[in-house]
């Protein structure tokens, strides 16, 4: 099955970290079926068709090397600068953080047969969704997907928020009593499951292409990693990158133990929806030193074990 991969989008960046000879070998298959001299334009297309290609036939390698590499920086970052202290040590939390994100890798793919990529690769093949109808494909189709993408995770957070079921799931990931890039792998297994079909289901609606989808969730465990850090940008750095991402700074508020501040600031990747939708909050109202992160229960060192945070959902909030 071979989905469909747009027209005409330059991706020159890209291309110059291909091997040429790769370039002249997708033009003799046929699949930029090009024959002689070539233009400027079709070696372009040629190496978008390969770039995509190659993305989507080595996604998983794609996607956990730049997942390590991302994993890696922010450690030695929030190592080597933390913004904040915490009496916990660091190997209980990061050993069942990280436990976590392995089990929840491992329900992802004993309940779904395909997920989110395979999915976008059906509506694609079979021109399913709203961009399928309207044949709306290329640079725009990728780029208004990722866009709808993450309103859609923007969304979904706010639901897990203020529906009570929901919350008792989302709210392991609020309980981890300190922040740093382990709590951005600090998620229920059936928060999980649940977020996997509401992506699946947006893009099934939308008919998004599976290099979209796969740029989408690289994007966003990328910057989950980044803004989770008990790192700080600094100060000359923070605004300008805030206007483009949500940093370290925006998403701690929304750790924060006061409650008008754990309602805000609900964006993951792009940090734009919450200062459209008016759920976006500057700084914590007692700084980002003073300030208290968790909910005020379960913050306790026992609490942090994998099997505490898999059964805390099923456990009542205490006094
Ligand atoms: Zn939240
Ligand atoms: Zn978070």
């Amino acid at each position: 099955m071979r989905p469909s991969l747009g027209k005409g989008v330059p991706l020159t960046l890209l291309g110059v970290l291909l091997r040429r000879d790769k370039i002249e070998k997708i033009k003799n298959d046929g699949t930029g079926s090009f024959s002689g001299d070539c233009t400027a334009g079709q070696i372009r297309k040629s190496t978008y068709v390969y770039v995509m290609e190659n993305l989507i036939t080595y996604e998983a390698l794609w996607r956990g090397s730049i997942f390590v590499v991302i994993l890696a920086a922010m450690a030695i970052w929030e190592l080597s600068a933390p913004a904040r202290r915490t009496e916990i040590p660091r190997l209980i939390r990061w050993t069942n953080n990280f436990a976590m994100v392995v089990l929840d890798t491992l329900v992802l793919r004993l309940v779904f047969p395909i997920l989110a990529v395979g999915v976008a690769a059906v509506a694609t093949e079979r021109g399913w969704g709203l961009f399928g109808w309207l044949s709306f494909d290329g640079l725009g189709a990728i780029l208004l997907g990722f866009l709808l993408l993450d309103l859609a995770i923007y969304a979904q957070h706010i639901v897990f928020h203020k529906v009570p079921v929901l919350w008792r799931l989302h709210r392991m990931h609020h309980t981890d009593p300190h922040f740093d890039m382990s709590t951005a792998l600090r998620f229920h297994p059936i928060e999980i499951v649940l977020s996997m079909l509401i992506k699946m289901g947006v893009v099934l609606a939308l008919g998004l292409a599976p290099v979209t989808v796969i740029l989408f969730e690289i994007a966003l465990s990328g910057t989950a990693l980044f803004n989770h850090s008990n790192a700080r940008l600094p100060a000359w750095a923070e605004k300008p990158v805030r206007w483009l991402l949500v940093t370290p700074d925006m998403h701690r508020v929304h750790h924060s133990e006061l409650r008008e501040e754990t309602d805000s600031n609900y964006g993951f990747c792009l940090p734009w929806w919450d200062r459209v939708f008016g759920t976006y909050r500057d700084q914590p109202k007692f700084g980002h030193d003073k300030m208290v992160i968790g909910i005020g229960k379960f913050g306790e060192r026992r609490e942090q074990w994998l099997d505490r945070l898999l059964i805390q959902p099923f456990r009542p909030d205490r006094k």
